[in-house]
C-alpha cells in the first residue's frame, strides 16, 4: 500500500462515496455558465462535482440574464446530491415564485440547470438520459429542418430546398409573416390586408409546389397577427394540407387560438412561449391547439417537458418540440422524443450555421438522413467542442469562470 492509505481507511473512502449498492454519493461543488450567440443567445450551464463529474445543460431564447440567475441559484445547489434532479427543481422553482418564477428568464435559467442535472445523473449511473426517462419507444428521432427563410420565392429558397432534401429531411418549415411587406398599411397594427394574404398563400404555395409531395410543410405566422388575419390565414392554406400552421396569433389568448383552431381543416400548433405544465393546462384543456411544440430548453427542463407531453397525450395531442439550439441540447430533447408516445417532430434550426452545428461536439453531425439516433453513451451523450463553440461566445463574456464566492 506504500503507506498511503491503510486497509480500514481505504474501505471507509470506498464506503463514503458509494452506498452499498454502488450507487455514487455525488455533491455539488460549482455551477458555472458560458454564453453563445447563433440562432438568438444559448446560456450553457456545467455542474461541478466533488468526484470530477460534470454536467451540461443549455438554455435558449429568454437566456438575456440568466448567466445571473444561474449564480444566484448556486446557494440552493452547492452541496447538495444532483441525482434528486426533481427535488432540486422544485426547491428552486418554489424559491423564486416572487421572483418570476412563473415563465421567462427565470424557468429559462432552472431549465439550463436541470438539463445540466440529467447529464450528470447519466454519467453517474453510466445509463443514457432516455433509459433514466422511462426508456425510449424509438430508436431515431424524426427532425424537421426549419428554411430560416428570408423570401420562400427567391435564390434562396433555389439553394437551400434541395439541400434540404438531399439530406434526408422529411418536413420542414417556412415563416410567412413580414414586416416589412408593401401590402401593409400600418407599421403597429397587425391585420393583414388582402395583398398580405395573398403573398403568405402563394409563400405556401410555391413552397408546397417545389418539394415533394411525401415532405412535410409546416408554416409559422410567430404569434404577429391579430384574429381575423389568424382565422382568415388558416383557411385559406387549408388546400395545401399543411402539417400545421404555427401561432397565428399570440399565445397568450387561449380563447383566441380556440376560435381559430376550431374554425379550420389547418392543424394549429402552438406553444414555443409557454412554461411549464401550468402554461399547456388551458391551451390543452380548450383544445386551442392540434399540436403543441414546447422548447425544452426553456420550458422548464427534460422532466417538465416530458410531463407537458405526457399530459398531452391526455388528451390526443401531438408534441413536436421547438429547437433553435446546439448539438448538445438538441440531444438532450431527442432523449424526451424517444421517451414519450405521441412524438411528432423535433426542429432543427441551424441551416444557416451548419459548419458550427458540425463542429459544436466531438462527435459532429448527429443529424443522419433527417434522424437523430439516440445513443447509448452517459448522459446526453453529445461532448462540447470547446474550440469550435468559443467561435460563438458572445464578447466580453466569462468561459465557465469558477464561481468567486
Ligand atoms: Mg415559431
Amino acid at each position: 500500500m506504500g503507506g498511503a492509505l491503510t486497509l480500514p481507511a481505504l474501505s471507509r473512502a470506498i464506503e463514503e462515496s458509494t452506498s452499498p449498492y454502488q450507487r455514487p454519493k455525488l455533491q455539488i461543488t460549482d455551477i458555472r455558465t458560458a454564453e453563445v450567440m447563433v440562432h438568438g443567445l444559448q446560456t450553457h450551464v456545467r455542474i461541478y462535482t466533488n468526484q470530477g463529474l460534470i454536467g451540461e445543460g443549455e438554455s435558449t431564447d429568454a437566456a438575456v440574464g440568466t448567466a445571473a440567475l444561474v449564480r444566484s441559484f448556486r446557494r440552493f445547489l452547492i452541496g447538495k446530491d444532483p441525482l434528486n434532479v426533481d427535488a432540486l427543481w422544485e426547491r428552486l422553482r418554489t424559491a423564486g415564485i416572487f421572483a418570476g418564477a412563473q415563465g421567462g428568464q427565470y424557468i429559462t435559467a432552472l431549465t439550463g440547470v436541470e438539463i445540466a442535472l440529467w447529464d450528470l445523473v447519466g454519467k453517474a449511473l453510466h445509463l443514457p438520459i432516455y433509459q433514466l426517462l422511462g426508456g425510449k419507444f424509438r430508436d431515431r428521432v424524426r427532425m424537421y429542418c426549419d428554411s430560416d427563410m428570408e423570401d420562400p420565392l427567391g435564390a434562396e429558397a433555389e439553394r437551400k430546398l434541395p439541400w434540404i432534401q438531399s439530406n434526408g429531411f422529411t418536413a420542414m418549415k417556412i415563416d410567412i409573416d413580414q414586416a416589412r411587406d408593401p401590402a401593409r398599411f400600418d407599421a403597429v397594427n397587425w391585420t393583414a390586408s388582402n395583398g398580405e394574404i395573398d403573398r403568405m398563400v402563394s409563400w405556401v404555395k410555391h413552397t408546397r409546389e417545389s418539394i415533394p409531395k411525401e415532405m412535410d410543410l409546416a408554416v409559422d405566422m410567430h404569434g404577429r397577427y391579430d384574429a381575423p388575419t389568424g382565422k382568415r390565414v388558416a383557411i385559406a392554406v387549408e388546400p395545401y394540407r399543411l402539417l400545421w400552421l404555427e401561432e397565428p396569433v399570440p399565445p397568450e389568448d387561449i380563447d383566441a387560438m380556440a376560435d381559430i383552431r376550431h374554425s379550420t381543416k389547418t392543424p394549429i400548433c402552438c406553444g414555443e412561449n409557454l412554461y411549464m405544465r401550468w402554461g399547456f393546462r388551458e391551451l390543452l384543456d380548450k383544445q386551442a391547439a392540434d399540436i403543441i411544440m414546447p422548447d425544452l430548453q426553456k420550458v422548464g427542463g427534460l422532466s417538465e417537458g416530458r410531463k407537458v407531453a405526457n399530459l398531452a397525450q391526455t388528451y390526443y395531442v401531438p408534441f413536436a418540440p421547438h429547437c433553435v439550439v446546439s448539438p448538445i441540447g438538441t440531444m438532450a430533447t431527442a432523449h424526451v422524443c424517444a421517451s414519450i408516445p405521441n412524438f411528432l417532430v423535433c426542429e432543427w434550426h441551424w441551416i444557416n450555421h451548419v459548419d458550427l452545428w458540425r463542429s459544436f461536439v466531438k462527435e459532429g453531425e448527429i443529424i443522419k438522413e433527417g434522424y437523430i439516433t439516440v445513443p447509448d453513451r452517459p448522459g446526453i451523450g453529445v461532448e462540447m467542442n470547446e474550440q469550435a463553440a468559443r467561435r460563438a461566445q458572445v464578447p466580453g463574456t466569462g468561459w465557465f469562470e469558477p464561481s468567486k464566492s
